[in-house]
């Protein structure tokens, strides 16, 4: 007899500790089984096993409990590493969160421990046996027109029944493979030679003792190039290499650029289908390539041994996961690394204030690349907007920026313009009583969207018809406020009919390859002037584009989170470092209410150095990170008073424990969403392990009812 401990891979039981199971024979730790737990069949995960002499009634008697048998054994093979294993515990530990639910945030869904039982996707496909076989016409023509592999719900487009027929008299023969991810070749590219700043950054890499270098380099300084000239160096030395990017808005210019020097790479991100991701989790784990370029997740491949990890525009949100587990890509990598005794690059030309000050304090080696490749930083001017309207100008593209895209349109040159917000106009407001259109579900202002002819909400995206008359007092005077994206692009085709435009947000790219496609037209030229959110003001290099405009710059920085001036000193710099990439000097207009507000005038000014000293010396005085912990802890319930009265319980409570300062239960900014209502509490202490002992310590002594659910974030990145 064996004793086999397993982790049960239910998640709606909130059990985070391994059972114990009998089994005949000896299992491999991490094979998945089948188990009875809680009256139903369930998968779990075997973490242990040991050989036992004691009989089943002596086991029974032992632990007091009828122990029971597995069931059925899934796996030939662990479907994870003992690295793995651990890191998944670690994670488990350091983000407050079941050790089940890091497993599979960590895994592809077809290896996800209480998914299908089923392996990957399989397709058929069609065997030519050789033989003597007394075929009609009309069979030896589909048998010629088979190839050898041919799949076969191809080969039965010509005929079902011949196929059926051709089967059953031995000619041909179906047998199942797993599907396979196809990669496009590109055209191959010479390394280029490093400049001496380039040489110098890549040297200290390369020889530093340190595990983790930031390398801050302005836009345009040519970080991607140091690291492709660090792939290489690794890869000569047999290790593999990890190149992180920021969620989908890179990917197809990086996949390219990777592409163009290495063979076999592994591309790992979000508009993967659950197939193609298997497949490449599957390269990983054969050694079958060595070369990986992903976003968040792919932190977490079953890597044999890494060389490197660089994280590309490192202070990118995108690198941290806000549900649960909570974890941030960096901190993974850095555990990885240590393990694979590797390196980490993280890079930026706007590094986050929690990794620049750690290279301030020598915890990471600090780099900077301080010269563009090819010419001087962009021309920045900040447009008063309360003085562009005061003189009649439109709002929405004042006229110095209008006349500079005039201009620029007659050079035959690119512009791009930064709008953070999509749809055409995000509040409509009854002109009688005032009342704003309101989701029902969400408690957030309903956008119009033109194209569709609907209201959207932009928090749950369930939509509304457009209604004739004010729900509250039966006006007829609906009027439409604000601007997004769609908006601004009727007004520049309105201003520059002969104008290519075309924009990027998340209702135009929600189709797979819209992406790729609208990037492709505008580096061909193709468009004139790219109007996007957020998504276009990161690491693309069109060298044609001179002209940027930012048309709201306050949007993000009047925000109710203390990162407000970091994100938008990092979307100001970024979207300008997408003008003037080449041989052409390159201009930038900032539109704005608050002309005078440091952080738009450090923004303006392109000094980070400054706006960082400025920044952390604010946050030390007023105790928030990188100097303290900062940790959100989220109640949610269908009932708003249920989730108060447990939010002002717990906010009560974890205020007596020694060493944390908690805020009381606030309502977010979001108070209801997707029907839930929501109450967040803040806490704060000197580490975070203060923090996960206090948590710890408040679930245990007053357990929620089901009816309420709770998500801690130990390092909070949005404070909602
Ligand atoms: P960053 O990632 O720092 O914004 P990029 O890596 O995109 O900068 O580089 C900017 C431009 O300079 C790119 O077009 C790139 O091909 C070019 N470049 C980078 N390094 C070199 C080099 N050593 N010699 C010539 N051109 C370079
Ligand atoms: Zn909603
Ligand atoms: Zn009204």
């Amino acid at each position: 007899m064996y004793l086999i401990e397993v982790y049960v891979t239910n998640s709606s039981l909130n059990v985070n500790r391994p059972f114990t199971y009998v089994y005949d024979k000896p299992l491999a730790k991490y094979v998945r089984v089948k188990v009875f737990f809680n009256r139903s069949q369930n998968i779990a995960i075997v973490v242990s096993c040991r050989s036992t002499n004691q009989t089943r009634e002596e086991i029974d008697q032992t632990y007091g409990f009828s122990v029971q048998e597995i069931l059925e054994v899934v796996d030939e093979e662990p479907v994870i590493s003992e690295e793995i294993f651990e890191l998944a515990s670690w994670l488990s530990k350091t983000t407050i969160s079941p050790f089940i639910g890091c497993l599979n945030a960590m895994l592809p869904k077809a290896l996800k421990t209480s998914k299908s039982l089923k392996g990957p996707k399989m397709i058929r496909k069609l065997h030519k046996n050789e033989g003597d076989f007394a075929f009609t016409k009309r069979q030896r023509e589909i048998y010629d027109l088979i190839d050898e592999g041919m799949i076969a719900a191809e080969a039965r487009k010509m005929s079902v029944s011949v196929i059926g027929k051709l089967i059953a008299m031995g000619a041909l023969t179906e047998y199942e493979e797993e599907a396979q991810y196809e990669n496009t070749d590109v055209e191959r590219k010479a390394f280029k030679t490093l400049t001496d700043e380039q040489q110098n950054a890549y040297d200290k890499i390369i020889s530093t003792d340190q595990i983790v270098s930031l390398l801050f380099g302005v836009t345009g300084s040519g970080k991607t190039e140091v690291y492709l000239h660090l792939a290489d160096h690794f890869l000569k030395q047999q290790k593999e290499v990890l190149i992180m990017v920021p969620e989908i808005s890179l990917t197809p210019q990086m996949i390219e650029r990777v592409k163009e020097r290495f063979n076999d790479v592994i591309f790992y991100h979000s508009e993967l289908s659950d197939q193609e991701r298997y497949e490449q989790y599957r390269r990983v784990k054969e050694g079958e390539a060595r070369i990986v370029v992903g976003t968040r997740s792919s932190v977490f491949l079953p890597f044999h041994d890494l060389g490197i990890i660089i994280i590309d525009e490192e202070h990118d949100s995108s690198y941290k996961q806000d549900n649960v587990p909570c974890y941030h890509a960096r901190n993974v990598a850095i555990r990885r690394a240590i393990t694979h005794h590797a390196k980490v690059l993280l890079a930026s030309a706007t590094p986050s204030l929690d990794s620049y000050s750690r290279a301030l304090k020598k915890e990471y080696q600090l780099l900077e690349l301080k010269n563009r490749i090819n010419l001087n930083l962009p021309e920045i001017s900040v447009i008063d907007l309360t003085k562009q309207i005061k003189k009649k100008d439109s709002y929405i593209i004042s006229e110095p920026l209008k006349e500079a895209i005039s201009e620029t349109l007659d050079n035959n040159k690119q512009v791009i313009i930064l709008l953070n917000r999509r749809g055409y106009s995000p509040i409509i407001k009854c002109a009688e009583c005032g009342t704003t259109l309101m989701c029902q579900d969400c408690d957030t202002p309903l956008n119009y969207h033109k194209d569709e002819n609907v209201l959207k909400c932009h928090q749950c995206s369930r939509t509304y018809r457009i209604p004739k008359n004010c729900p509250s007092c039966g006006s007829g005077k609906l009027i439409y406020y604000g601007f997004g994206t769609k908006r601004v692009e009727e007004e520049l085709q309105n201003m520059f009919p002969k104008a290519h435009i075309d924009r990027m947000d998340r209702d135009s790219v929600n189709h797979k390859g819209a992406h790729a496609k609208i990037l492709k037209a505008f580096e061909k030229h193709q468009t004139d002037i790219l109007i996007g959110t957020q998504m276009i003001a990161k690491g693309l290099d069109f060298p044609n584009v001179t002209l940027v405009g930012v048309l709201n710059a306050d949007a993000s920085l009047n925000m109710p989170d203390f990162r407000a001036a970091e994100r938008t000193f990092q979307l100001i710099a970024q979207v300008s470092g997408r003008a003037g990439r080449a041989e052409k000097p390159g201009e930038v207009f900032i539109q704005t209410f608050h002309p005078d507000s440091s952080v738009i005038q450090a923004a303006a000014e392109a000094d980070f150095a400054r706006f960082a000293s400025e920044e952390l010396k604010e946050r030390e005085v007023t105790g928030l990170p990188p100097y303290r912990k900062f940790a959100t802890a989220l109640f949610r319930a269908k009932e708003s008073a249920l989730a108060l009265r447990w939010a002002d319980l717990y906010a009560k409570s974890l205020a007596k424990y020694p060493g944390l300062s908690v805020s009381e239960a606030l309502p977010p900014a979001l108070e209801k969403a997707e029907g839930w209502y929501r109450f967040q509490v803040q806490i704060r202490a000197a580490s975070a392990r203060t923090i996960a002992a206090a948590w710890r310590w408040i679930v245990q002594a007053r357990p929620l009812p089901k009816e309420m659910r709770v998500a801690l974030d130990i390092d909070a990145l949005n404070i909602l």
